[in-house]
């Protein structure tokens, strides 16, 4: 590993920072603190923290020594001045003198003496920080570092590679405790230049950023060299099928075995995002004959439990041909997992007197030998997230299994770790929105009523796959949503284009839940005359292509076994034919009719079957020309005839997202037509 310190860079910083009324201490610290965040060997997802001892004024202008610390959670790739709040120094250096001080204290404590009160939390390590009287402090969860002292003789390592230039602290759990314990390690021999903390991490201490900063580098660089050498081979591979399944066929499978019925809402589940992950090295672990030890052992640092949980559910290998098979084992695993999660919940709640409130037991990381692994969370980015550091951790755990044996804190001290107050708060409090961990596809998603149906079950938590024939429309629609929203070209008229395309969503996001099934063409002649080519090409369209939506749907469904929810836009004309409206109106009543066979045919897998009868929409197929026609034809104004209705109010595409997604959102409604119109009696259901 190299310093990627840069002097002219250094300076910029100071310079920038300048300016901005920061002074120089702060602004190394951030120009640093960036080099190591932005380092995935050294820190991933809100994992570190670096601090400065400075001297800044306080809000009434007097001078005062203050601690800038990394913000609890904050990203140190792209932190600003303002992610690591200032905390006066003195306070904290009392604390050491106590002999206990409670989570809720410390924070009490250091929210008092913030001198911006509405600074973020300081990080749960602020007290190590403190406690040494160093300028600059870093602290990473180095990948390396972590391989070498992950050991049952993970001292003698550290004693080897350092030479006594690094204080060892046994195990303690972050907060007040390791703290205190890292300080007297310190304080025994004040010649360290950082330490080294047993199945956790490294600190490196200096004058100055630099000095702190090429320390850290220096000494994960001594790990990594030592990696390298008298290496056993890791690891012997199992015996595979010799053809395994896709993981489009694989991921629903699994994704179903992943969720969990909602004991209180009759129908709900709690379901959950994948974000698939392959390479080389990840086979070569998940393939081991051994997959079952050295991936059941726990977190390779104890902050990744509130992402991984403490270990992987590992499946069987999925054999071409033998779904079925594999199905069957996969949810007999989940089931398995779930239980002893909840035992372990118990036991170690006991100790805590019952105080805990347990998490969802489902995994958050799952190894399927033959394919790869799956990082789990109920949105995107928290399975990416769970992805990321499965594939560090793997990497720690090869390593540490080719100089050693793998071995992680026990069992007390993870639980601990993932249901300690202070690491929870990083997952944040936010309630969670309606359709969070459900994957929703919309055709159709170029156009201006599934823009704004993709923008409503964005805003509801779901994940959107935005399906539409013209594919820079849906692009930049999918931009507009933001997040991990994805654009897919996709002709419903087309049966491969349909198939390929819910391969992808599947490969995306592991399934789907819902689809809103809105393409498409209006084509018009008087029924007698109108060419039968036409009336073919919009049955294409308007019928076969939410026949072709829908039954891929449903194939995704059935694998996941959690029901699911088709929805399709019907329009007026199904219920109510308008003038030469024939070609268009004809497949659209077929597929009213489809509505109901869905409905009839899935009820039983827990499969509802909804459909929205709009009218007089803003649209591609009502366009401004359109309307100015029609309007003059009929001798009205443009409003007049866009609010020609009971209620006289125009229907906007928002009110047939809202329908749909009030369909989506009702769990014992199946079969049902809601009519979004205004208001006319003669497209009426009875
Ligand atoms: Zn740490």
């Amino acid at each position: 590993m190299k310093s990627r310190w840069v002097d002219a860079d250094a300076q910029a910083a100071v310079d920038h920072y300048e300016k901005l009324g920061v002074g120089n201490d702060l602004a190394l610290r951030v120009y640093t603190t960036r080099l190591l965040g932005q380092d995935p060997q050294l820190v991933l997802h809100g994992g570190g923290n670096t601090s400065v001892k400075t001297r800044i004024p306080d809000l009434v202008g007097d001078e005062t020594e203050v601690l800038c610390v990394k913000g609890s959670g904050a990203d140190m790739a792209t932190i600003e001045p303002a992610g690591l709040p200032a905390v006066r120094l003195a306070a904290l250096k009392k604390l050491r003198a106590l002999d206990t001080l409670s989570d809720d204290e410390l924070v009490r404590i250091q929210r008092a003496n913030l001198i911006d009160p509405a600074a973020p939390n300081p990080s749960v390590e602020i007290l190590l920080h403190a406690f040494m009287p160093h300028t600059f402090v870093d602290h990473t969860h180095a990948g390396a570092v972590l391989s070498l002292v992950d050991q049952p003789n993970g001292a003698e390592l550290a004693a080897e590679v350092y030479n006594g230039r690094m204080g060892f602290v046994p195990y303690v759990m972050p907060g007040f405790g390791l703290a205190k314990k890292a300080a007297g390690v310190y304080e025994a021999n004040r010649d360290v230049e950082g330490l080294i903390l047993h199945k956790h991490g490294i600190f490196t201490f200096g004058a100055s950023a630099r000095e702190a900063y090429e320390r850290m580098i220096e000494m994960v660089t001594r790990a990594e060299e030592r990696l390298a050498r008298r290496r056993n081979s890791v690891f012997v591979a199992c015996e595979l099928p010799e053809r395994i399944a896709p993981y489009s066929e694989v991921a629903p499978i699994l994704r179903g075995a992943c969720s969990l019925k909602d004991p209180m809402v009759e129908g709900a589940w709690r379901r959950l995002i994948f974000d698939f992950r392959t390479s080389s090295a990840i086979l070569n672990y998940v393939n081991g004959a051994d997959v079952m030890r050295y991936s059941q052992g726990g977190v390779v640092t104890p902050d990744h439990t509130i992402w991984t949980k403490n270990r992987p559910l590992v499946v069987q290998p999925p054999e071409d041909g033998k779904l079925a098979d594999f199905a069957r084992d996969a949810r007999a695993a989940a089931r398995t997992f779930v239980e002893r999660y909840q035992a372990y919940f118990a036991r170690n709640n006991e100790r805590w007197e019952g105080k805990k409130r347990p998490l969802d037991p489902l995994p958050r990381v799952v190894l399927v030998p033959g394919l790869g692994l799956i990082g789990l969370g109920r949105s995107k980015r928290d399975a990416g997230i769970a992805a990321d550091i499965a594939e560090a951790a793997l990497k720690v755990v090869t390593d540490a299994e080719a100089i050693g044996r793998f071995e992680s804190i026990g069992e007390a001290d993870m639980f601990d770790m993932e249901y300690w107050s202070l690491e929870q708060a990083k997952l944040g409090s936010e309630p969670e929105k309606p359709l969070a961990g459900q994957v929703v596809v919309i055709t159709g998603a170029g156009g201006v009523i599934g823009a704004a149906t993709a923008r409503a079950f964005a805003g509801a938590g779901a994940e959107i796959a935005l399906f539409d024939i013209d594919e820079r429309a849906v692009v930049a629609r999918a931009k507009e949503i933001g997040g991990a929203a994805m654009a897919v070209k996709c002709d419903v008229a087309d049966p491969a284009t349909v198939r390929a395309a819910f391969v992808r969503v599947v490969e995306a996001f592991g399934g789907v839940d819902i689809v809103v099934s809105n393409a498409g063409i209006a084509w018009m002649g008087l029924i007698g005359e109108v060419d039968e080519a036409v009336l073919k090409q919009s049955f294409e369209v308007n019928f076969y292509g939410h026949q072709r939506v829908a039954q891929n749907a449903v194939k995704v469904m059935r694998q996941q076994g959690t029901g699911g929810c088709l929805l399709f836009n019907v329009s007026k004309q199904a219920i109510n034919p308008g003038p030469r409206f024939g070609p268009y109106g004809l497949p659209k009543a077929a597929t009213l009719f489809l509505v109901r066979q869905y409905a009839l045919d899935y009820g039983a897998d827990g499969i509802r079957s909804n459909a929205v009868n709009a009218d007089r929409v803003r649209s591609g197929l009502l366009n401004a020309d359109m309307i100015a026609e029609r309007s003059a034809a009929r001798g009205l104004s443009e409003r007049d005839y866009m609010a020609g209705n009971l209620l006289q109010r125009e229907v906007t595409a928002e009110d047939v997202a809202q329908a749909f997604l009030h369909q989506a959102l009702e769990l014992k409604t199946t079969g049902d037509v809601t009519t979004v119109d205004g208001g006319n009696i003669a497209a009426a259901l009875r």
